[in-house]
Formats: C-alpha cells, sequence, structure tokens
C-alpha cells in the first residue's frame, strides 16, 4: 500500500490480477458492498491502458467498464466506456439570493422549475418522449446556431445521425437520474445546480459507435473478455470520426446544461419577489466523457466513466442524493489520480433492489425539508440507494479540497 489509495491486488485475489494494468483505488473507509473486480481486471487487461486505472469512491458496476473509474489509454478508447450519456455532468451557479429571500412555502418554486425545463418521460398517443420542446425558445436555437456547422460535418459522414432532432432536446432535462435543484450553500446563499447530458443525440452518437466498435473486434478476430470493451484504435477511420462525433456530444452536453440555467433562473425571477443577480460563482463540467490530456509528460486519452476531472485549481460538483449534501470542489492536481476525483456518492444498490428495501416512510424521513417528489414511483433515487457522501468526500480528502457545501431546498427529478 502507498499513498491514500489501495491496490486492487493486494487487497483481493492477487493471483488473478496477473498480466493487467495496476489498479488504484481511492475506496479506503468507503462501505464498497460488491467492488465489481472482474470488470475492473477486464479494463486493466486492454494493452493500450496508460499505467494504471484509477477507482474513485464512488465505484459501482456500469455496462462494460466500472462507474467511477478513470481510464487512461494511449492509442485506442472504448465508446462503451464513454457511454451513451456523452458529457453527462453537472452545472451550478451562485446567486446574490439567500436564505431570507425563500418564500414561506417552496411549492411555487418547484412548479415553476418544473415547467421552466421539459422533463420526465411522457406516454400519449403511442409515443413516448423524454421531454421535449414543441417550439425550440431562443436560447436553444442560439446554442444551436453554433453547434450546427459541425453535426452536419459529422452527419455527412455518418447520415445515421441525421435522424437525431437534436434542437427539440437542447435545455431539457431527461429522465430518472437527471436533476435540477435550488440548494443553500454554508452561508445559507442560493444556489441553482442542474445534471443532465447530451440528451438523445448523445445517445444514438454512442450508440452507433459502440456498433462501429464491435464491428471492428470482429473483422479483426478480437475476442475480448467483455463486448463492451470493443475499442476504435488510432489511425482508423471511425477513431478520427468518433473523436470528432463524441467531442461534439459533449459540446451539446455542456450547452444542454447552460441553456437549462439560463431557463431555470428566468422561472425564479418569476416567483422572487426581488431582483437578483445569478452566476456570481459557475462551474459546468462533465463526469461522463473522454478527453485528451498530457499526464506523466504523455498525451493521454482519458475517459472519465463517472469522474470528473480534478486538475489543479480545478472547480468541480459532487453531488451527493436527494437528500443529502452536495460539494463544489476545487481539484488538488493528484497525478496518481490522472487528476481526476469521484461525480457523486454512487449507488449502494440497483434500482429494484431500492424499491425492494425501502418504504415512503423512509423516503418521507430522509428527504424531509426538501421540496421533492414523496411518490413511490421515486424510491430508486430514495436518499439511501446511495452511499454515504460524507465517507466518499473523506477517501478522496487528496484529489480535490471542499469550496463549499450545499444542501438542497427544492428537488426536481427527470
Ligand atoms: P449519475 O450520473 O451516476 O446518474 O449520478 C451522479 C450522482 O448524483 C449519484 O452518484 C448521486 O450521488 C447523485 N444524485 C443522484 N440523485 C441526486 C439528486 O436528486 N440530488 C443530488 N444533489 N444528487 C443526486
Ligand atoms: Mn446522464
Ligand atoms: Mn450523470
Amino acid at each position: 500500500m502507498s499513498g491514500s489509495y489501495d491496490l486492487l491486488s493486494q487487497v483481493y485475489e492477487p493471483a488473478r490480477h496477473a498480466g493487467a494494468a495496476p489498479v488504484k483505488m481511492w475506496t479506503r473507509g468507503v462501505p464498497v458492498a460488491e467492488l465489481p473486480m472482474q470488470q475492473l481486471l477486464n479494463t486493466a487487461s486492454l494493452p493500450f491502458i496508460y499505467k494504471w486505472l484509477a477507482v474513485m469512491p464512488d465505484v459501482h458496476f456500469g455496462k462494460g467498464s466500472t462507474i467511477g473509474s478513470v481510464i487512461p489509454t494511449r492509442g485506442a478508447i472504448i465508446p462503451a466506456a464513454v457511454g451513451v450519456d456523452i458529457g453527462c455532468g453537472m452545472m451550478a451557479v451562485r446567486s446574490s439570493l439567500t436564505a431570507a429571500d425563500l418564500p414561506d412555502t417552496l411549492a411555487p418554486l418547484r412548479t415553476a422549475l418544473e415547467q421552466a425545463v421539459p422533463h420526465g418521460r411522457r406516454v400519449g398517443r403511442g409515443k413516448r418522449d423524454t421531454g421535449s420542446w414543441a417550439v425550440p425558445p431562443e436560447a436553444a436555437t442560439r446554442a444551436w446556431a453554433d453547434l450546427a456547422p459541425d453535426f452536419d460535418r459529422i452527419t455527412d459522414r455518418h447520415p445515421a445521425l441525421a435522424k437525431a432532432n437534436a434542437l427539440v432536446h437542447l435545455g431539457t432535462l431527461g429522465t430518472g437520474n437527471h436533476f435540477l435543484e435550488m440548494c443553500l450553500d454554508e452561508a445559507d446563499r442560493v444556489w441553482f445546480m442542474l445534471h443532465s447530458g447530451s440528451r438523445g443525440v448523445g445517445n444514438m452518437i454512442g450508440t452507433h459507435f459502440i456498433a462501429l466498435a464491435r464491428r471492428e473486434m470482429e473483422r479483426f478476430f478480437i475476442n475480448l473478455p467483455d463486448a463492451d470493451l470493443a475499442y476504435l484504435a488510432e489511425g482508423t477511420e471511425h477513431f478520427d470520426d468518433y473523436v470528432q462525433a463524441v467531442d461534439w456530444a459533449q459540446r451539446f452536453a455542456m450547452a444542454n446544461r447552460a441553456v437549462m440555467m439560463t431557463h431555470a433562473i428566468a422561472a425564479a425571477r418569476q416567483v422572487f419577489d426581488r431582483p437578483f443577480t445569478a452566476h456570481l460563482e459557475a462551474v459546468n463540467c462533465h463526469h461522463n466523457y473522454v478527453a485528451r490530456e498530457r499526464h506523466f509528460g504523455q498525451e493521454v486519452l482519458v475517459t472519465r466513466k463517472g469522474a470528473v476531472r480534478a486538475a489543479e485549481g480545478v472547480m468541480g460538483i459532487i453531488p451527493g442524493s436527494m437528500g443529502a449534501k452536495s460539494f463544489i470542489v476545487r481539484g488538488r492536481g493528484n497525478a496518481d489520480s490522472f487528476c481526476s476525483c469521484a461525480h457523486g456518492a454512487g449507488r449502494v444498490m440497483s434500482r429494484t433492489e431500492a424499491h425492494r428495501r425501502f418504504t415512503l416512510d423512509d423516503h418521507l424521513r430522509d428527504t424531509a425539508g426538501v421540496e421533492c417528489r414523496k411518490d413511490a414511483g421515486v424510491l430508486d433515487e430514495t436518499p439511501r440507494a446511495y452511499k454515504d457522501i460524507d465517507a466518499v468526500m473523506a477517501a478522496q480528502a487528496d484529489l480535490v479540497e471542499i469550496v463549499h457545501t450545499l444542501k438542497q431546498v427544492v428537488c426536481v427529478k427527470g
């Protein structure tokens, strides 16, 4: 053991680790019920892993590779490791409002936020929709003007992607785990915070290139321990196209969050009976993405699958759950972690398990004081379906410094 991480090979069954890259885990003191060890070893056994995998304290099982892991590679990318919610992440802004400005009842504020941002899954007349604009608002069309030319270049080469109706999702939340909150910080100042990604268009791009990567593996007779580790090798046509498309989807996700934030704040202005300034501090960060970065003097492709960049001085957001604290953090630039940190508390159990284990009474108790959904349908997102955020923060004290501690008063779920 060294530093503040543990090596997977020293903690669990060393024999099985032969031939794989090291796996460094920032999980001390965090209840890791079922460490997806086989999954980590599968990823670590790929020949293009650069140095080692870094595992964050919110680690849990994912599709293909583990959520809460940092996968540095040279010469190849694994599209399924980036996943289908390309650029999923968080945005938070601080306003000049304080707790004293809050209305006596928060219900109208929640309604206003719900109406300002399309969200959730609506089923109507044979059509399933995940919340889109009937008529895209001005902020969305303005952001789209920036994104459209590069999208055309992508669809020229991959016409199947042209079917994505991206503009109607620009500035929308999505479903399930995505959320929009109003929070108070340690000094009782009001923050707006939201979680979403690249919506339908990112999903189409991810799915498209995951399929292409699988086909490449078949074409070259490459056997992998998990089909979701299929990769695209640098120098191939699909690699370059993927890099371009994934980068575009990440820009879309950033813009999506920014447009939503604009609408959420505009909606809040209608409810608060005094003017206020927003964006006094602002953070917008991905936690599901790939980027070219320099580490240990080399250019590396870093895939953060449920992890946030925590380079020295860089700000990030680590949310807890719909009833727990969230944190605005500043990166310490820890080289061993490839300058990364956790992206949340991380689930402790599956959605089905959460529905089985918890009652509405548990949920009411754990979300007391939060204006949010209190129905049985949201039990899979109940605070206790997630790890203890304080333990998660303690396990990564050498990765980030806490700048602000937030607690939500309103939470809108996707
Ligand atoms: P993911 O991107 O993996 O779906 O979720 C990121 C993290 O957000 C989760 O690990 C969890 O800690 C946190 N989270 C989930 N739901 C909520 C919520 O409603 N409010 C806040 N503040 N955090 C949440
Ligand atoms: Mn997402
Ligand atoms: Mn996410």
